[in-house]
C-alpha cells in the first residue's frame, strides 16, 4: 500500500493521482476496481485530506481539521460509502456565542428568545409570520431591504451581531462582496426549527474517516507516496506532464490547487485558510451543544467538543477543537492550509486561466474543493470523483 520514491518506476502506473483526499481516494478506487494500476501523491504524512482523524490518550476520536459530518442527500453516495465502512447517524445543533449568551444557529425563533427574551421575541414571530409565512426562511439582506422598520432593525441586529463578524474574520470581507454560494449566508427561519442538517442524512463512519480512507484505498493495485509534494515530481512542458524529468503517458488525477501546479503564472488563488487548536479536558461542556461559533470574539470562529459531535461514550471529556482563520499562505505556519477557495469576481477570472491551461495538457483530469476552485461538501466531492472517474473510463475504454 504505502510505498517509498525510490521502488518507483512511474511507467508502471496507468494514472497517477495527486492529493488523498475523498477526490483523490474515490478516483483512484474507481481506477483500481477497473484494473488500473494508481499512484497516489499526498503531500502529508497521512492519508485522508481534510476529514483525517485520529484516536488520542484518552481514546478520543479528533477530527485533525475541523469538524466533518456526512450531510447526505444522495443515496448513491451513501451506498459508494457504505461499501467501506458502517456509516451511523447523528444529529448535531449549532450555538453562536453572543454577549453571554448561547443563540441557536441558524437564526430561527429559539434565538430571537435567547436575544429578547420571550415577550419581544413573541410579537417578532408573529410579525414575521405574518410577513414572510410560517416555517419560511428569509434571507438576512432581503430582510434588511424590507419597508417595515421593525423587520429592519431585526435584521440589521442579527446581521451586526451575528453575520458581520464572522464573514469579517471567516472570509476578511463584507457579505455582500461574497459570492452567494458561501456558506456564511444562512436564512433566518420563521419558526422553531434549530436544525442544523437540511439534509436526508446526518451520519458519520464508524471508527473514523481515517479508517475509511484506509478500507478506500485498500487495492492491490493502489500504492500511496506520502510526505511528496506533486511539484518535486510533477511538471508539466508543452502540454504534456513529465514524472521525474521523462515523459509520462498514463492518466493524471489532480486534486491539488492548480495556480501551484502552474507556478502562479496567471496569479495566486485566494484561499482562505484555518489554524487548528484542541484541548481535551475533563470535565463538563458549558456550551449546550457541540458547536458554538463565536461572531463576536476577535478572532476564534467556532469550537467544536468532538465527544459531543460524534456521540463518543467516553464518560467526563470534554475534546474541543478550536479554528481560528487567517488568509491562506502556504509558507505560514499557521495558515498554511488552504481551507475554503474566496469565491469572487477576481478569482473567478483566475481560476478560468488555470482551467484553460489544464484543459490543455493531455490526460490530465482535474477534481475536488482545492482544483476545481468550488466550495464541495463530501458529498459533493465524493459526487465529482465519481462523475470523474466515470469519464476518464469513457476516454480509456477504447484501449482496454
Ligand atoms: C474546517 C472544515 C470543516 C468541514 N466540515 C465538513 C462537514 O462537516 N461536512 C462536509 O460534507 N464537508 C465538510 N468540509 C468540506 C470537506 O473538507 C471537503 O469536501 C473535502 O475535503 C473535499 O475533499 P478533496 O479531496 O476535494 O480535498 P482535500 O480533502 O483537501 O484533499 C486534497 C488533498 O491533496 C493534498 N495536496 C494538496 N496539495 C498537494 C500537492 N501539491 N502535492 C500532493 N498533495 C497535495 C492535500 O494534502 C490533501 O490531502 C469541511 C471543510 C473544512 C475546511
Amino acid at each position: 500500500m504505502f510505498i517509498t520514491q525510490d521502488k518507483i518506476c512511474f511507467g508502471d502506473y496507468d494514472a497517477i493521482v495527486v492529493g488523498c483526499g475523498f477526490s483523490g481516494a474515490v478516483v483512484s478506487r474507481e481506477l483500481a476496481d477497473r484494473g488500473r494500476r494508481v499512484l497516489i501523491i499526498e503531500e502529508k504524512a497521512e492519508i485522508g485530506g481534510m476529514m483525517s482523524d485520529y484516536y488520542d490518550e484518552n481514546g478520543i476520536c479528533i477530527h485533525k481539521y475541523g469538524p466533518h459530518v456526512f450531510m447526505l442527500n444522495s443515496d448513491d453516495v451513501r451506498s459508494y460509502l457504505e461499501r467501506f465502512c458502517t456509516l451511523v447517524p447523528v444529529t448535531n445543533y449549532v450555538h453562536a456565542y453572543i454577549e453571554g449568551k448561547y443563540v441557536s444557529i441558524p437564526t430561527n425563533f429559539y434565538s430571537l428568545d435567547a436575544l429578547y427574551g420571550t415577550e419581544k421575541s413573541k410579537a417578532l414571530q408573529e410579525k414575521l409570520i405574518a410577513m414572510y409565512g410560517e416555517g419560511s426562511e428569509v434571507h438576512i439582506l432581503t430582510m434588511r431591504n424590507s419597508e417595515d422598520p421593525e423587520i429592519r432593525a431585526l435584521a440589521d441586529e442579527i446581521y451586526q451581531k451575528i453575520f458581520v463578524g464572522y464573514n469579517a474574520k471567516m472570509w476578511g470581507l463584507k457579505p455582500e462582496e461574497l459570492d452567494p454560494s458561501v456558506p456564511g449566508r444562512l436564512p433566518i427561519r420563521v419558526a422553531y426549527n434549530n436544525k442544523n442538517c437540511k439534509k436526508k442524512y446526518e451520519l458519520i463512519p464508524e471508527g473514523g474517516y481515517s479508517k475509511l480512507f484506509r478500507q478506500i484505498t485498500d487495492s492491490q493495485n493502489i500504492d500511496i507516496l506520502l510526505n511528496t509534494k506533486a511539484g518535486s515530481l510533477l511538471t508539466l512542458r508543452d502540454n504534456a506532464v513529465f514524472m521525474n524529468g521523462a515523459p509520462y503517458e498514463g492518466i493524471v488525477v489532480y486534486t491539488a490547487p492548480l495556480d501551484e501546479l502552474f507556478s502562479y503564472a496567471d496569479g495566486k488563488l485566494p484561499y482562505r485558510s484555518l489554524h487548528f487548536e484542541t484541548e481535551v479536558y475533563q470535565g463538563k461542556r458549558e456550551a449546550p451543544s457541540a458547536v458554538t461559533t463565536f461572531p463576536m470574539e476577535f478572532d476564534k470562529v467556532r469550537t467544536t467538543d468532538m465527544v459531543e459531535l460524534l456521540d463518543q461514550k467516553v464518560e467526563g471529556f470534554v475534546a474541543n477543537v478550536s479554528e481560528y482563520p487567517g488568509a491562506y499562505d502556504k509558507d505560514s505556519e499557521k495558515f498554511h492550509v488552504p481551507a475554503y477557495p474566496v469565491l469572487n469576481d477576481d478569482s473567478s477570472v483566475i481560476i478560468q486561466k488555470y482551467r484553460a491551461l489544464a484543459d490543455q495538457v493531455r490526460n490530465f483530469y482535474y477534481v475536488g474543493r482545492l482544483a476545481e476552485f468550488k466550495y464541495f461538501d463530501m458529498e459533493a466531492s465524493i459526487d465529482s470523483a465519481l462523475k470523474c472517474s466515470e469519464e476518464i473510463m469513457k476516454g480509456v475504454s477504447s484501449d482496454v
